[in-house]
């Protein structure tokens, strides 16, 4: 039914880079045939899905939506993917996104756009615009997306569903392919709380193969969902309130925060001082990672070759000139600048320093709060083109979702509402490894 649907919304929708039809199938059916012998099947057997399309899928393309890596069949799965093919779902294919995930609309898929379901004529967000676009167009039950500076909750705020970015380290990122590798982390993409909760506990905990990811124990998710939240202390942080929010956000948001109170939390107006710096000081850190982390594009191991070139070099910049798109190029010179000597410590040092003082300002904040709610982000889903030509202005949709990122923190976006006929999302933000607490306040909200 899924696979059906895909075929009848995609060629609109284009969340897919990769429909895996046969297999898909294949596995289907096994799992039938589980079900009338009477097996016991844990709890997402048979579940349909699909993954970003940069999380490596041992024998199917992962394209990271690039044209460098456009014929590029990885020989390894991703931890994520093979904790997921262990629990028994059903892979339906790999998901669009902004190439290398550098994105905040899907425009920047080397491929084509992914569109909203809830109006064509707008952006579903990014750069998991295919994850949260396929679960919004009933493609998928659930998907897999990866969140740098916002790219699980924005589009799932854009999309409206429920997207979560786990704590870093929560969850492994071996086999994601590399954006900028202190700030990256996958996240469950659903329809609701407790679908989010099963997903992470399928793909959450420690893995050897990733050196950052952490040892520190699961929780049970699903139990944590049966307590109330009365006497709960929510900070509303009033630098996520401030100009650029749009109007209609803002009211939706407020009538959420009012229904969390009649629920028996305590939310009061609270701040994080350094707000305004963490959009700069990502796009520092974020680009001088990446600019490091795409040097192995070069032509030699994997991946796009340009032809005709006349000696290595040549060989080495045309198939990088013709293999990276536009935002791809713009972060790599951003970040090659950043880390350039005599610019480093001006740069990349200060954004580092930037970096702890906002980590600071919400561990001061959680000394005092359970969590943080605030919008996800300042707009609801803009027109597909509205923003292409003005990257400062794509940026700013990530003023309150890259913060969290540069702590490390985990985060959530539920539906909250409607703005202009499109889905807002409300954010909640938690201590880290406190993805309990998290989900708990989004499940007693839905
Ligand atoms: N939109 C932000 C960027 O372009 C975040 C991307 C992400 O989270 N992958 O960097």
């Amino acid at each position: 039914a899924m696979l059906a649907n895909v075929k009848k919304v995609d060629p609109k929708v284009q969340a897919f880079l990769t429909v895996t039809g046969e297999e898909a199938l294949e596995k289907a059916n096994e799992v039938d045939k589980r079900i009338a012998a009477g097996e016991e099947l844990k709890p997402l057997t048979g579940i349909p899905m699909a993954l970003k399309d940069n999380m490596c899928t041992e024998g199917i393309k992962t394209t990271c939506a690039s044209k460098i890596l456009h014929n590029f069949i990885p020989p390894y799965s991703a931890t994520v993917a093979e904790k997921l093919d262990r629990e028994g779902t059903v892979l339906l294919g790999k998901l669009n996104m902004d190439e290398f995930a550098m994105g905040s609309s899907n425009e920047n898929s080397a491929y084509y756009p992914v569109r909203n379901p809830w109006d064509l004529a707008r952006a579903p967000g990014g750069s998991s615009g295919g994850a949260t676009a396929s679960v919004a167009a009933d493609e998928a039950l659930f998907t897999l997306g990866s969140d740098t500076g916002g790219s699980i909750r924005q589009p799932a705020s854009f999309c409206g569903v429920v997207g979560l970015k786990p704590t870093y380290g929560r969850v492994s990122r071996y086999g994601l392919i590399a954006f900028a590798s202190s700030l990256d982390q996958i996240g469950p993409v659903t329809k609701n709380v407790e679908d989010s909760a099963m997903v992470l506990q399928a793909i959450a905990g420690h893995d050897e193969k990733d050196s950052t990811s952490a040892a520190v124990e699961v929780p049970d998710y699903r139990q944590s969902l049966k307590q109330d939240i009365k006497g709960m202390r929510l900070g509303i942080p009033k630098e996520y309130f401030a100009s650029g929010l749009e109007q209609g956000v803002k009211a939706a948001v407020d009538a959420a925060i009012k229904q969390l109170e009649s629920l028996g939390a305590v939310c009061e107006e609270m701040s994080l001082p350094h707000t305004e710096y963490a959009l700069p000081a990502y796009y520092l850190v974020a680009t001088a990672e990446a600019s490091s982390n795409l040097a192995r594009y070069d032509g030699v191991r994997y991946g796009y070759r340009a032809e005709e070139a006349e000696d290595v070099i040549s060989m080495f910049k045309k198939t990088r000139s013709e293999g990276f798109g536009t935002e791809v190029k713009r972060r790599i010179m951003l970040g090659t600048y950043a880390l350039s000597s005599g610019y480093y410590d001006a740069y990349y040092l200060k954004a580092l320093r930037v970096r702890t003082l906002i980590r600071h300002d919400f561990d001061r904040a959680f000394e005092r709060y359970d969590a943080i709610v605030a919008p996800t982000s300042p707009t609801v889903a803009f027109k597909i083109g509205e923003k292409s030509d003005d990257p400062l202005s794509m940026y700013l949709s990530d003023l309150f979702t890259i913060p969290v990122n540069m702590a490390g923190l985990p985060a959530i976006s539920i539906p909250c509402g409607f703005d202009q006929g499109m889905p807002v999302g409300m954010q909640i933000i938690g201590k880290p490894f406190d993805e309990s607490t998290v989900l708990k306040l989004a499940y007693n909200y839905e």
